[in-house]
């Protein structure tokens, strides 16, 4: 056998997964002339669809119906497609006995329904670190809003003396993100979680980030609840999931008031209003026509992920986190914004700033000049990417002009979209943008007239 064979070193990254993404082929035009092949790499804002779940929700749209609904045939077949999918999800997150299963529209309306339900007084106990969707829901409960914790050991220790201190008459809440959307860094739920548990207080998951990347199961992390995404999780239909404990949610009143939620309806005699029995259950907060496709996608997303194994999917992505992050490293003046510091683990999720750059201006170019999609900015995690990067200034949503840039990917990433990208971040940085770059309606773009 020859030993002249160069020893690849993309040898753990070439096996690809039998899951496939929408999108890896698409040609976008680059500004400075020519065209490319588009490196999506924001997956932490929307990844890109699996090509099964594509094809699943393509096989059933021809049987679409209304859910729990009609007599029909396909109205039948499209509810029990609506309750396999909660099953699945069930199972997908290893939901207990009892827990429920609420399909919702993402993680931001699952947190916003879970804010609904709390009971009377309950206290929200939530770090400061944590994306808006986690951190504003609960404004208006007493919330305590702890500080950044600077690593896992800060983190527990500091969520066990703020409970120590907790009025214990009333309810309380953590609610904690599973991998940060800023630094992509994992954090200690079960620790967390136990910790909480001890103290009396309920836990939900913010799995937004953490449930495309890694297994999130609710009995092994003992969390009381779990909210996360379909468009995230490779199924962008419009729904997400809450699954969790069935209590809070039985006595709350209907996140929305409507038919589907509602058992019966009566007029008082007299005509003075209107008498409402409430389903009890997850119909209790999906009032109105469930989104059986967005359902259905994510049911579809579970398996495939669960199929391909979590294990093979980390390794995968954590031999491109290492070269992001050694990339990155080697280019003079990038710094990597981290909690937990250098080496913690965490999901294919990276930002950093660049001395002399704007992030805005780095995004940009990084679009302009070689057909990659990163986000700038801070992230919807203003309080976080204040911490880390001194003085970043900017709204969520886009038209920051300063902040930090973020890279991420995962299912179905290329090497070569990750390699063109560390590159790429080389050039810009070593040699210059070679457009002119001007704010325009808040947002970084080539100057016209100029390459
Ligand atoms: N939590 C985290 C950690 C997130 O990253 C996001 C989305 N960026 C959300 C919550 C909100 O998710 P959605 O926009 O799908 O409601």
């Amino acid at each position: 056998m020859s030993t002249a064979a160069p020893v690849a070193p993309a040898r753990a990254l070439a096996p690809l997964l039998p899951l496939a993404v929408l999108g890896h082929d698409v040609r976008v035009p680059l500004a400075t002339g020519g065209e490319t092949t588009y490196a999506a790499l924001d997956y932490a804002a929307s990844a890109p669809a699996l090509r099964r779940v594509w094809d699943d929700v393509a096989a059933y749209a021809p049987y679409y119906g209304s859910v729990h609904r009609g007599a029909g045939h396909l109205s039948q077949l499209s509810t029990r497609l609506f309750e396999d999918a909660r099953a699945t999800v069930a199972r997908f997150l290893g939901c207990r006995p009892g827990d429920q299963v609420v399909f919702t529209r993402s993680t931001t309306d699952s947190l916003n329904l879970l804010a609904g339900a709390l009971p009377r007084g309950c206290q929200v106990f939530v770090f400061e670190t944590e994306h808006h969707a986690a951190l504003l829901p609960w404004r208006g409960h007493g919330t305590v809003c702890l500080p950044a914790p600077r690593s896992h050991e800060q983190a527990v220790r500091t969520l066990d003396e703020a409970l120590a201190d907790r009025d214990r008459t009333r309810p309380a809440l953590v609610c904690v993100t599973g991998a940060s959307n800023v630094t992509g860094e994992l954090w200690p739920v079960s620790a967390l979680a136990s910790v909480a548990h001890a103290h009396g207080a309920r836990i939900v998951l913010d799995a937004a980030q953490l449930a495309p990347h890694r297994a999130v199961d609710i009995t092994a992390l003992d969390v009381d609840w779990v909210a996360f995404s379909g468009h995230k999780l490779y199924a962008p239909f419009g729904s997400g999931v809450l699954a969790g404990r069935a209590d809070w949610l039985a006595e709350a009143e209907p996140y929305l008031a409507g038919g589907g939620a509602s058992r019966q309806v009566v007029t008082r005699e007299g005509g003075g209003g209107l008498d409402v029995v409430w389903h009890d259950g997850a119909a209790r907060h999906e009032a109105g026509s469930p989104n059986v496709i967005g359902a259905h996608a994510i049911a579809s997303a579970c398996t495939a992920l669960t199929e391909a194994g979590f294990d093979a999917l980390a390794e995968r992505e954590d031999a491109l986190v290492r070269r992001v992050a050694d990339g990155l490293a080697a280019v003079p003046g990038v710094r990597v914004l981290s909690l937990f510091g250098p080496g913690a683990p965490r999901v294919g999720v990276l930002s950093f700033v660049v001395a002399g750059w704007s992030g805005g201006r780095l995004a940009a170019a990084l679009s302009a000049e070689y057909g990659i999609g990163v986000r700038d900015g801070l992230f919807c995690a203003h309080p976080l990417v204040r911490a880390l990067v001194d003085g970043a200034a900017g709204e969520c949503g886009g038209d920051a002009p300063s902040g930090a840039v973020r890279v991420s990917f995962g299912v179905g990433t290329p090497d070569e979209h990750v390699q063109r990208f560390v590159r790429a971040v080389g050039e810009l940085v070593r040699r210059g943008a070679r457009l002119d770059y001007v704010v325009e309606d808040g947002h970084w773009r080539p100057a016209r007239g100029r390459g």
